[in-house]
């Protein structure tokens, strides 16, 4: 397929080399990134998807692609695809949509799991929303990047998905480390921790998958002195979507701002920034009830 790819980053740019290496014929744009292996720069996002079956966009968030999808939609052909594969909020997904309709394209949101590694791996998880069609073209493309693939519905309902997702993520990370923190004052020993909540009630994905103690369960960014990893300024990011979408449909989510609220400190007036997200265990080891 001939593939235009907007955004080159940490994760568009392993992204884009598994398109290359699966054979795909792929012209790149990024102000600021380098060319992937097997891809071709141009000078513009329309220069790149100028002629091309699908779009694929790894943007920031969703002002820029809202931006860049006004730059490519009027340089694409009738039919063609436009798939962003980044975390924005919903309404700019929609927005999107609508506006590749208006010119006769498709178009999908399809957010990742994964992170860095699943990109470089090809094993990302997508989140799609959009029509059966318009999946139907893209899903060979989103068979090499990534391992799996889940149809959320209509447009938007991808980034519903991730944003719900991450605001769970985002909670029980904060509950899993205050509850490390508390058995730490406790006199608890952290494996011993570690092998009653892995296996009771208390289990979660932050805690057998993500363990943010270092030394206990699998190897995770904290045994690499919380080295992101998934970087608590996006999960910060996340939580921010997910209280925006809360608003804008009226829904109470009182753990999710909790968690956007201990994120927002710890990113914006701690030492939380280009940390992993897990490094809020050592945050609550060092604070006392205040
Ligand atoms: P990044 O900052 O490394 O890459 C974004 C790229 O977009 C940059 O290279 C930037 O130069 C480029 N860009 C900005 N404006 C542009 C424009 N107008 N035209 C073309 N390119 C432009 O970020 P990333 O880590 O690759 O994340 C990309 C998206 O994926 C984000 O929405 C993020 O939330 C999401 N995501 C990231 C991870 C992760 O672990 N990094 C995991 C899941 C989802």
């Amino acid at each position: 397929m001939n593939i235009a790819f907007i955004g080159l980053g940490n994760m568009g740019g392993p992204m884009a080399a598994n398109l290359t290496r699966a054979g795909h014929s792929v012209t790149g744009f990024d102000p600021d990134a380098p060319a992937p292996e097997g891809v071709t720069m141009a000078d513009s996002a329309a220069a790149a998807a100028t002629g091309a079956e699908v779009v694929i966009t790894m943007l920031p968030n969703g002002a820029i692609l809202r931006q860049v999808a006004g730059e490519v939609i009027p340089a694409m052909p009738p039919g063609a695809v436009l798939l962003d594969c980044s975390t924005v909020d919903v309404e700019s997904a929609r927005a999107v949509a609508d506006m590749a309709a208006a010119h006769d394209l498709l178009a999908l949101d399809a957010p990742v799991s994964g992170g860095i590694g699943g990109a470089a791996a090809g094993t990302l998880t997508f989140m799609v929303g959009g029509s059966e069609a318009a999946l139907a073209i893209a899903a060979p493309l989103l068979d090499v990047m990534g391992g799996r693939t889940v149809h959320c519905g209509p447009s938007g309902n991808g980034q519903a998905a991730k944003i719900c997702n991450n605001m769970i993520l985002g909670a029980t990370m904060v509950a899993t480390c205050e509850a490390f923190a508390l058995a730490d004052k406790l006199g608890l020993d952290r494996q011993a921790m570690y092998d009653v909540a892995s296996t009771s009630s208390g289990q979660s994905w932050s805690l057998t998958t993500y363990c943010p103690a270092p030394g206990v369960g699998p190897t995770a960014p904290s045994d690499n002195d919380y080295k992101p990893g998934f970087a608590a300024d996006l999960m910060l990011k996340d939580l921010g979507l997910s209280q925006q979408a809360a608003e804008a449909v009226d829904a109470d989510t009182p753990m999710g701002a909790e968690a956007l609220r201990q994120y927002r400190a710890f990113v914006e007036t701690e030492d939380g920034a280009g940390r992993d997200f897990s490094a809020m265990l050592p945050r609550f080891a060092a604070r006392s009830r205040g």
